[in-house]
Formats: C-alpha cells, sequence, structure tokens
C-alpha cells in the first residue's frame, strides 16, 4: 500500500479493546515482558521496556484495507492470515525470534518491536475511503475498516499499527470467487469475526449481517460509520 511519508509515531491503548482472546480474556501487549526470577541480570537490561509508554489515545484508530478472501480465509494481500477473535499482531521481519525471554532478550541486538518509524514494518491500513478508492485498492476483493492500536506510525496518507482487528467488511459481488451456491457457507465463517458485513450495490453499501441483528438487518442501517 502507498501510504506516503511517516509523520510521528502514536500510542494507542484502548480502554475496551475491539476482540479477546479465546479464553475470554483481553488481549494486551505481548505477555513476556516481565523478567524470569532466576535469568542472569545481563540477559535481563535488554528486553523492551516500551509497556511503561503513556497513551497518546485511548480508542483505537480506524483505517481502511483490503483482504483476499477465498477457500483459505481471510488473508492480507502479502498471504498473512487473519483469524475470527484474535487481534493480528505485526512483526518486522528481522524479528520473528520465538523461543523463550532469553532468546528473544539475546536477538534484541538485531530485530525490534514493529513498526518502526525508520522501518517498512507494521500492520498497513489507508486514513481516509476516499483516498483508499481513489487507490483502486477495493478491486483487489473485499475490503472494509480495520481497528488499529499499540503503537501506530501515521504517515500521510495512512497507518503502519502494532495490532489489528477488522471492524466492518464491504463485500462486492462481482469481485467475489464465489458461485451464490457457494457464498452460503463462506458468509457465516466470515460472520465469525463479529465484524459487521454489507454488501456494494449501485454504489450503495447495504447491511447484510451485523453481530447485534444477524442476517437481514434492517435497512436503516446500512451507512458505512
Ligand atoms: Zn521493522
Amino acid at each position: 500500500m502507498q501510504i506516503g511519508k511517516p509523520l510521528r509515531t502514536v500510542i494507542v491503548e484502548p480502554l475496551k479493546l475491539p476482540v479477546s482472546d479465546p479464553t475470554g480474556e483481553p488481549i494486551s501487549d505481548p505477555p513476556d515482558r516481565l523478567p524470569e526470577p532466576n535469568a542472569p541480570q545481563a540477559e535481563l537490561e535488554q528486553v523492551p521496556t516500551e509497556t511503561m509508554s503513556i497513551p497518546d489515545y485511548i480508542s483505537p484508530v480506524v483505517g481502511y484495507r483490503v483482504w483476499t478472501w477465498n477457500v483459505l480465509g481471510l488473508k492480507s494481500l502479502c498471504g498473512m492470515s487473519w483469524h475470527p477473535g484474535q487481534s493480528l499482531a505485526a512483526r518486522c521481519k528481522a524479528s520473528t525470534v520465538v523461543g523463550t525471554l532469553i532468546d528473544r532478550a539475546k536477538a534484541a541486538g538485531d530485530s525490534h518491536t514493529a513498526p518502526q518509524e525508520n522501518c517498512t514494518c507494521g500492520i498497513y491500513a489507508i486514513k481516509t475511503l476516499h483516498r483508499f478508492r481513489s487507490a483502486g485498492y477495493e478491486r483487489y476483493g473485499i475490503y472494509g475498516e480495520v481497528y488499529l492500536w499499540g503503537t501506530i506510525v501515521e504517515h500521510e496518507l495512512g497507518y503502519r499499527a502494532q495490532f489489528a482487528y477488522p471492524k466492518t467488511f464491504v463485500l462486492q459481488p462481482g469481485a467475489m470467487p464465489f458461485t451464490l451456491a457457494e457464498i452460503w457457507p463462506r458468509l457465516q465463517a466470515l460472520t465469525l469475526f463479529g465484524s459487521d458485513i454489507f454488501v456494494l450495490g449501485n454504489g450503495e453499501t447495504i447491511s447484510l449481517w451485523s453481530k447485534s441483528s444477524g442476517f437481514g438487518a434492517p435497512l436503516s442501517h446500512t451507512a458505512v460509520e
């Protein structure tokens, strides 16, 4: 996505997260920041301490993005899978180390928490629907709004975020890779995200499904916020 030059970095810690993990506990920053009791002090000093950051905003930022939607599920254009009920967490390609806290601390010298202002990592979104449409992104498949939070690098035209979750989906009949017979189970799978689903017809977005009213919501709910 073309999002222009970076402007600033903000910290967004929503009072109410848009998604919970499967156990129902709120998802917060990666949970392994607390030092292990017996770890040597020299290694502890390399553990990032950004959990002390004071938030700039307390509600998620909302941007626009596009996904591919097929038999393999919902994916970013780069191929990363999005899962119902789980926030997507950005990883810099230099920070894919998994393992114990000490493994990560050892790798800290050549990796970082995504996103960083001087890097290209993070979950991308466009700031405005107008810009999103004028760049032609919606032709790639299913598009919609995403909640963004955590560390966010704001660019001229968009954002790179640490965490993201779909807020709304907009389906375009012409861009769907399914026959009508195939679409029903796929739609039901999409509802598992709990994100409102709209369908685009004659330039209008019409509510197809919402968390509060299910399929066939009243047409008074047709506007995408
Ligand atoms: Zn990076």
